[in-house]
């Protein structure tokens, strides 16, 4: 078969999500992933639990994989200042490794085609989707979901703007083995041009997640000469490199983070996740949006696909709608906030003001987050 209701381009969090959505509505559904699972990923691991509801709609039960129940957030200075706070909602901690591992298995058993394939172009002519893959494969659908993260060479082929735009931000992540290190807490430590985050994940080992300016990592250019002389500047993630023991070989990186504002919907492709826009990651919810905007994709989607005089222009208006309602906000707070904590002379009076401060703390949670999503 070459033709489908829906093609999802990339089985990350966003595709994977959409993919099980759409085929639990009884539509058929194309996923294009261009790396095998279970793959590691740069990425966090802390999942706001503002997802379980839906999740668990979907059939997917994070507690069954060991998710690491998560209730307090801890912040600290470059200097050591720190402060923690319960987190309202609270998340999970999860590795990428078994998560994306989970929504794939369950989209296998709802029937979803996977096709391991790099796809280089999608074409839209008379109200038609043709998705074309590096080795030539094609197929056609109705719909199309954009959820290729990041940045991909699509986007340079749509000619995206935020692509022509270099960015300096660089993200690094391992797991470590550390005896004594809290279940229940995400830390986030700032370090001069970047912070960090550590937190478990379901097989017990620790997750230790950057992001970093490459103008302050070119003058070390070596991870662990940067993690030496830049990242140990702070006490709790000095303390943390010289006890805790790598379990990867070597970390992974990951080059040209963009945070520059992206559209929803391009060449009439339903954009979501970090192809519609990638939050800071010291918000700690961007898998959460990514798993959000597959739903809000998705319901569109359903609605345009089961309704005849439900036209592809209002299906694209409401989503655009729909995405900018949810998220608008928690982009320019994640933006803010970002902007504060890496100003050398700002971050510090600011970490420490808020430091002092648990209300403020958790103030600025509740900025970032969304509340339980509802199905
Ligand atoms: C340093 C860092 C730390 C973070 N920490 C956290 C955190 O703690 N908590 C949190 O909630 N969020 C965090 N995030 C954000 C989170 O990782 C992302 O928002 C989330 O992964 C988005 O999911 P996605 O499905 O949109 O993209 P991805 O998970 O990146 O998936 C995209 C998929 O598309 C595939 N693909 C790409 N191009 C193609 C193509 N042409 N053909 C086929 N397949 C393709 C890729 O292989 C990939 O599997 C962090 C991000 C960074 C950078």
């Amino acid at each position: 078969m070459n033709c489908y209701d829906v093609i999802i381009v990339g089985g990350g969090l966003a595709g994977l999500t959409a993919s099980l959505h759409l085929a639990m509505n009884g539509h058929s559904v194309c996923l294009f992933e261009k790396v095998n699972y279970p793959n590691h990923k740069v990425c966090g691991e802390y999942v706001s639990n503002e997802i379980v509801p839906y999740l668990k709609k979907l059939g997917v039960f994070l507690d069954d994989a060991a998710a690491v129940e998560i209730n307090t957030l801890q912040l600290s200075t470059i200097k050591g200042r720190s402060i923690e706070v319960p987190l309202p909602l609270g998340g999970k901690g999860i590795s990428r490794f078994a998560f994306d591992d989970i929504l794939y298995r369950r989209a296998k058993v709802l029937g979803v085609q996977f096709e391991f394939k790099n796809v280089t172009a999608v074409t839209f002519e008379n109200d038609r989707f043709e998705v074309q893959t590096m080795d030539d494969m094609i197929v056609r659908s109705k719909v199309v979901i954009g959820a290729y993260g990041k940045r991909s060479l699509l986007d340079k082929n749509m000619g995206r703007s935020f692509i022509r735009k270099k960015s300096p931000w660089l993200g690094v992540k391992a797991h470590y083995r550390l005896d004594g290190f809290p279940d229940n807490t995400v830390a986030l430590h700032n370090f001069e041009g970047g912070y960090g985050g550590l937190s478990k994940i379901e097989n017990g080992n620790i997750n230790f997640c950057y992001l970093a300016n490459y103008k302050y990592f070119k003058e070390y250019k070596e991870i662990e000469y940067f993690n030496q002389k830049v990242v140990s500047k702070n006490p709790f993630l000095s303390q943390f490199l010289e006890t805790a023991t790598m379990v990867f070989e070597t970390p992974l990186t990951i080059a040209q983070i963009s945070f520059e504002s992206k559209s929803c919907i391009e060449g009439h492709m339903l954009m979501c996740g970090d192809a519609a826009g990638l939050i800071h990651p010291l918000c700690g919810n961007g898998m959460a949006m990514a798993i959000h905007s597959a739903k809000l994709a998705s319901e569109n989607a359903a609605l345009y696909l089961g309704t005849p005089d439900y036209l592809r222009e209002r299906m694209e208006i409401d989503y655009q709608r729909q995405w900018r309602g949810y998220f608008n906000h928690r982009m320019r707070t994640g933006r803010r906030l970002q902007k504060l904590l890496l100003n050398p002379s700002l971050s510090q009076i600011a970490i420490a003001t808020v430091a002092k401060s648990t209300w403020l703390l958790q103030k600025i949670v509740e900025q970032t987050h969304g509340k339980p999503i509802i199905c």
